[in-house]
């Protein structure tokens, strides 16, 4: 073995003691709250992605789509098929598509009560609440109040929230926070949405 091998292999050494220390120090088991926020391309593929591996424990999963335009998403065709899965498409819309506050509002709070009763339900392991941010933005919800729920829920259940701009209140009530950049979409070279990558 080269000296370059040696050090390389000490290196390794080294980061394996580090990491397995680390694995070591976090004991603890619990639910954990995420928000997957920001303004680049994967929010709520990632809290998909999440739902297929709680699914594959054969875990019960609740998912709360806040704001959709769209009952014909490729996740939501996939995931109601699967046993383990409640699917609520609680939004009307974004709300430059229906112009009406009142109706946001209504389905944004219709939506919440669902999601109420799975937050109080310990026989559901995840729950997505996904584009939620965007009810906070326009005041549909009381951030307040969602927080207070989210604390009070089952001690193993996991969350997560996803949509951009995600309130600093919200932010420092979560466990994991990603913040997802976008470098570039090709949204914005022209490319249309397209099925089975953008819905
Ligand atoms: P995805 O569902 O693909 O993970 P997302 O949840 O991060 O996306 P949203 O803000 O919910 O993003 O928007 C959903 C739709 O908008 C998807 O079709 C996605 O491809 C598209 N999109 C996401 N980010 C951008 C962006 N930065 N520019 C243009 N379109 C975007
Ligand atoms: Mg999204």
């Amino acid at each position: 073995m080269t000296t370059t091998d040696e050090r390389h292999q000490e290196r390794m050494a080294r980061k394996k003691a580090v990491i397995d220390e680390k694995i070591a120090t976090a004991q603890e088991e619990r639910g954990v709250l995420l928000v997957n926020t920001g303004n680049g391309k994967g929010k709520s593929s990632a809290a998909f992605g999440v739902v297929a591996r709680a699914l594959g424990h054969g875990q019960q999963v609740a998912v709360i789509q806040f704001v959709k335009s769209r009952s014909d998403s490729g996740e939501e065709a996939f995931f109601r098929r699967q046993p383990g899965v409640h699917w609520l498409v609680g939004g009307e819309g974004f709300t430059w598509e229906t112009q009406d506050k009142v109706r946001d509002a209504q389905a944004a709070q219709a939506a919440w009560a669902e999601a109420c009763r799975h937050l109080s339900n310990p026989a559901i392991h995840l729950v997505v609440l996904d584009e939620m941010t965007y009810a906070f933005k326009y005041g549909w919800l009381d951030l307040e109040q969602v927080l207070h729920t989210l604390a009070a829920r089952p001690p193993l259940q996991h969350v997560i929230i996803t949509g951009r701009a995600a309130p600093e209140a919200l932010r420092q009530a979560a466990d994991t926070v990603s913040d997802i950049g976008n470098e570039k979409h090709a949204f914005q070279a022209g490319v249309k949405a397209m099925p089975g990558l953008d819905w």
